[in-house]
């Protein structure tokens, strides 16, 4: 059943998930029917959070946001086409009431960045029951 959704549990995501779990946060997995499917949704607070790989979805200023050298006009159209539908997908998201927040995958082993993650979703207060 979970077969199609591509790949999941990630080490990044696990750790995310982990972290906020530790923090009392409460998620659900595998939200199907949101667009870009997140990889973390809070329902309680109305958020949903992208675990997002550096290199793929272009984390800027990133060492990991390198562009191969072979091909490197193949790759720019291909990382333009990944950005631009990140940014449709979030619109979407907000569109419909969610928050939406990004943790790099080379931020997920940086408790900093994740202690900021975890203030940022409960910075709204705003619960909404659960
Ligand atoms: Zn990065």
């Amino acid at each position: 059943m979970m077969a199609a959704i591509g790949p999941r549990n990630t080490v990044p995501e696990l750790a995310v998930r982990r972290y906020l779990h530790g923090a009392g946060l409460r998620f659900r997995l595998y939200v199907r029917d949101l667009p870009g499917r997140p990889d973390i949704v809070l329902p309680a607070y109305k958020a949903v959070v992208f675990v997002h790989g550096c290199f793929w979805h272009r984390h800027c200023g990133c060492r990991f946001a390198t562009t191969p050298a072979r091909r490197p006009e193949f790759w720019q159209t291909k990382f333009l086409a990944n950005v631009a539908r990140d940014r449709r997908q979030h619109m979407a998201l907000e569109q419909a009431g969610w928050r939406v927040f990004v943790i790099w995958e080379c931020e997920t082993t940086d408790e900093t960045a994740l202690d900021a993650l975890v203030w940022a979703i409960l910075a709204s207060g705003s619960r909404v029951g659960s």
